[in-house]
């Protein structure tokens, strides 16, 4: 059997009249730059994740990058985030001339501790970016909290977290920002990139708007230096044809998470800490990545990959160890949590068209292989183990 990491054509062929007409309309219009689709896009998107404004752009680094040029954010400025994410979180902070600074995440969830935060916390501190990571929402209110003490501004990169809830508010609406990503492997992918930013805020929802198109307020006229930032009609029309679909995308890999966790439990049990499940501890988590910990993770990986079974290391190295950080003065232990989780972590094929079957073999593969000597032979409690 084959289980690969993500396989998109069986979405593709379950849609694909719907997809495909959608492509067609805009071709047909000949309307490839914003216009009538990309609002209607924007108008669902902001709908759907409970903000007042939606604003298409280019990427999920972009929508990062815009939040903070819409702040103002640059030189002498700091902007507190997790060393533990995909790159675009940390290196737009770079790219606007501020200085990351970076405060270690719960060792549960992996997402950033807002204790670790409020440590971070200076004069020069201008924003906060928590990352929803895998799917999961980070601990956002006490977050907003310590943001509106000191007057900072809060951007979710909830990239990875379209749809997640806790507390009856979705990821993206809780911060004064909140930036999505529609690269192909997240939950919602378009066919291509695409991001968007959403605010509830009318004025920065103008200050994005105008950035996204080189800063111009009226035609010609540049209040702002922007760039162009936008949301191909193309790109929309596929993600507002796919969004009626995206909460039963949702519930299947809600579903596919829970039957990994059922099976792969009694190892997990037997392993203790050489073999962590994901927890759900804040609220409704949407699994755009299933990721166990294993201490032995390079030798199961490539013992999944013997048996057919495609993985990824998301991410095999901290933000803060990053060569292109270097200047910024951190060391191997600094940020302990997040560099003990890059030897671990390992992501499971999670994505809502597999099958049962395909599962159960992959939870097979796990099981058989976790631990020295699979089961252990110094079990402790040889009587519970079958055979
Ligand atoms: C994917 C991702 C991004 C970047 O999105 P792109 O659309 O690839 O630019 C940013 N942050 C996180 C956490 C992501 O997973």
């Amino acid at each position: 059997m084959k289980v690969p990491l993500l396989d998109l054509t069986a979405q593709y062929a379950a849609i694909r009249e719907e997809l495909d007409e959608a492509v067609a309309r805009v071709v047909r219009s000949q309307r490839f730059v914003l216009g009538p689709v990309v609002e209607a896009c924007e108008e669902a998107f902001a709908r759907y994740v409970g903000a007042r404004h939606g604003i298409g752009v280019s990427s999920g680094t972009d929508a990062l990058l815009l939040a903070l040029m819409a702040e103002g954010i640059g030189p002498g400025d700091e902007v507190v985030t997790t060393p533990f994410s995909f790159f675009a979180t940390a290196g737009v902070i770079a790219r606007v001339g501020a200085t990351p600074v970076f405060a270690d995440v719960d060792p549960v969830t992996l997402n950033i501790d807002p204790a670790r935060v409020a440590e971070r916390i200076t004069e020069r501190t201008r924003a906060i970016i928590p990352v929803h990571l895998f799917g999961q929402m980070a601990e956002v209110a006490p977050i907003m909290e310590i943001a509106r003490e000191h007057g900072i501004t809060v951007i979710e990169d909830a990239a990875q977290a379209i749809g997640a809830r806790h507390e009856d508010r979705r990821a993206g609406s809780v911060g004064d920002y909140g930036c999505f990503s529609f690269f192909p492997t997240k939950n919602l992918g378009g066919w291509g990139d695409g991001g968007l930013v959403v605010t509830s805020d009318a004025g920065r929802a103008e200050r994005l708007r105008a950035l996204r198109v080189h800063g111009e307020a009226t035609r010609y006229h540049h209040r702002l230096v922007g760039g162009n930032f936008r949301l191909d009609a193309l790109q929309a029309a596929v993600l507002l044809a796919k969004l009626p679909h995206l909460d039963g995308w949702t519930a299947a890999r809600i579903a596919n998470a829970a039957l990994y966790t059922r099976l792969l439990g009694p190892a997990a049990d037997r392993c203790g800490d050489r073999l962590q499940l994901p927890r759900v501890v804040t609220g409704h988590h949407v699994f755009n990545q299933y990721v166990i910990r294993v201490a032995d993770r390079d030798r199961v990986r490539s013992e999944l990959d013997a048996a057919g079974v495609g993985t990824a290391i998301y991410y095999p190295i901290p933000l803060h160890l990053q060569e292109c950080f270097a200047d910024l003065g951190y060391g191997p232990g600094d940020l302990p949590v997040s560099e003990c989780a890059t030897g671990r972590v390992l992501a499971l094929p999670v994505f809502p068209e597999l099958t049962e079957a395909q599962i159960r073999y992959v939870a097979q593969a796990i099981s058989a292989g976790v631990g020295p000597g699979s089961p252990p032979a110094t079990a402790a409690t040889p009587a519970s183990l079958p055979g």
